[in-house]
């Protein structure tokens, strides 16, 4: 094979690009991957490692819980250990609306022999050692829920691409080459010129950006948000506890040495690429965390940052190619790209090397109306 020749350019190091590159290279395929900065620069070393499966349609809960399946055999799969952690994921109730929601979802997800169970206040207090439960109803709980350490799944993925192809970091994409309706190639930064007859756009927040550069749009826009972690505390829960009202929050206790790591959505949302922090947002989300644990009242935060999630309309991912031949984009993961990312990449590879998913991904598709709603987000 030619020096600048492979058989799939895969755009993006982040968890969806690897884990993309990884299973493609595990068919047997030549992976060439571009990352315009390091590995993990973008949304992936900015999430807070959470996996769940409690989704609310069959084909985002088939994808989550298969990815599980993934998540649990990693360290196997990649011969190093990935932090994987099986605490779960407690999302509360403060209202009947949220309440009927859950119980309404549990049956769905019982039907697909997901563990979730709607659990009581005084199994929430044991759940959750002083928890403020002044509102809360209830919550529902899947135990098999987890958390992972993005860092080492995206060094894992990499390190499989390289036994057979090649991981470029500092080298942007700056061009991709379509002829005859047809992509043949890309361009980097540097004026070089790499073909293959796959080409994958998997750049996360800037997927729409990188698919334009094919000529094609794709509804997947940039939101800022911002995560914090403390200092460790012993550690007295195990879960990802979500505070779903509007001034709610969420956060668990990382893997070690206990740290608390969270999030919150701002009201309004914050549009576009800017990944700056706020002073505002260290301040509510300190608020919010003791509102509900009053014992985090004087946890120092010891760090914060922010990231992008890459939003399409209805909440679900963009797993398709396009009308590029050739061209294929993965991404539009709403702020479930790390959870979901072993699964998305694994489809990714068995779609393009079979020429159809492995199951119904309809969902999915880039021709899709838009219109739906993931309830759980
Ligand atoms: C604060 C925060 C918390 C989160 N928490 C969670 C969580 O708990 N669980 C969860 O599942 N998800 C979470 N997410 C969402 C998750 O991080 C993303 O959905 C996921 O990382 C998306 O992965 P990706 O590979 O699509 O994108 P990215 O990780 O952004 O990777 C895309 C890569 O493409 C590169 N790139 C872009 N353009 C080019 C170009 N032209 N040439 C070469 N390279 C290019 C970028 O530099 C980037 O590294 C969180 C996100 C944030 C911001």
């Amino acid at each position: 094979m030619a020096k600048n020749v492979s058989d799939a350019v895969v755009i993006g190091g982040g968890i969806i690009g690897t884990a993309t590159g990884y299973y493609l290279a595990k068919k047997g395929l030549k992976v060439y991957l571009f990352e315009k900065d390091y590995l993990t620069a973008g949304s992936t070393g900015r999430c807070i490692g959470g996996i769940r499966q409690q989704f609310s349609t069959e084909t985002s809960i088939t994808v989550a819980m298969e990815a599980m399946k993934k998540f649990k055999n990693l360290h196997e799969e990649l011969e190093q250990d990935v932090e994987f952690l099986p605490g779960g994921y407690l999302f509360l109730a403060h209202s009947k609306e949220k309440e009927d929601t859950y119980k309404k979802l549990i049956e769905l997800q019982s039907s697909m022999s997901l563990a979730v169970e709607y659990v009581d206040v005084p199994r929430i207090e044991k759940l959750v050692p002083g928890i403020n439960t002044q509102g809360l109803l209830g919550g529902a709980y899947c135990p098999s829920d987890a958390q992972a350490n993005p860092f080492l799944i995206v060094d894992g993925y990499a390190k499989g691409i390289m036994r057979n192809g090649k991981v470029f970091t500092h080298m942007e994409v700056t061009n991709i080459n379509v002829k005859n309706g047809m992509a043949e190639s890309i361009t980097t930064k540097n004026g070089d010129t790499y073909s293959a007859g796959i080409i994958v756009n998997a750049t996360g927040p800037l997927l729409k950006y990188v698919a334009k550069l094919a000529g094609i749009d794709v509804p997947a826009e940039p939101e800022r948000h911002e995560a914090m972690i403390t200092e460790p505390m012993e550690r007295f829960f195990d879960m990802m506890i979500v505070d779903y009202r509007p001034d709610g929050c969420y956060f668990n206790q990382k893997w070690g040495k206990g740290s608390i790591i969270g999030c919150y959505t701002p009201i309004p949302t914050v549009p576009g690429l800017d990944i700056g922090t706020s002073f505002i947002f260290a301040k509510e989300m300190g608020r919010r965390m003791a509102r509900l644990i009053p014992k985090l009242k004087n946890i120092k935060i010891i760090r914060q940052w922010s990231g992008s999630y890459a939003m399409t309309p209805d909440g679900n991912p963009v797993l398709d190619r396009t009308a590029v031949e050739n061209f294929w984009v993965v991404g539009g993961m709403c702020g479930h790209g790390f959870m979901l990312g072993p699964e998305i990449g694994w489809i990714a590879a068995e779609y393009i090397c079979a020429g159809k998913p492995p199951y119904d991904i309809n969902e999915f598709s880039l021709q899709r109306d838009f219109k739906g709603k993931e309830v759980m987000k």
